[in-house]
């Protein structure tokens, strides 16, 4: 399932197939949940605090960065600053560091 989870705030949980962003209409499902210990536990899972909190970048002091995940599932934080990941000789070498992960999956 291409699930969709929507933390609404620390009580609010909206959880489904259906992109509540984008779509006006479709056949998914989502649901509504309210209760602070589900969403809580769910950031907690989904490792919010961390992805909430991305560090400067390592070679420009850059705030520029994104967040990306290889297929080894490993997550990574990447700066995005075309000065930043441009080379002398004209590649793309964007600095990225591992994003170390406390608990969850
Ligand atoms: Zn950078």
């Amino acid at each position: 399932m291409h699930q969709k989870i929507a933390v609404i705030d620390e009580r609010t949980v909206m959880l489904g197939s259906l992109n509540v962003l984008s779509q006006s209409w479709t056949r998914e499902v989502m649901l509504t949940m309210r209760g602070a210990y589900f969403a809580r536990k769910l950031l907690a899972h989904e490792h919010a605090e961390t992805f909430a909190r991305p560090p400067r970048c390592g070679r420009c002091k850059g705030a520029e960065i994104e967040i990306r995940r290889r297929k080894n599932g490993t997550w990574y934080w990447r700066c995005y600053a075309a000065p930043c990941k441009t080379t002398p000789s004209g590649r793309t070498d964007a600095w990225t560091q591992d994003i170390r992960l406390t608990s969850g999956r």
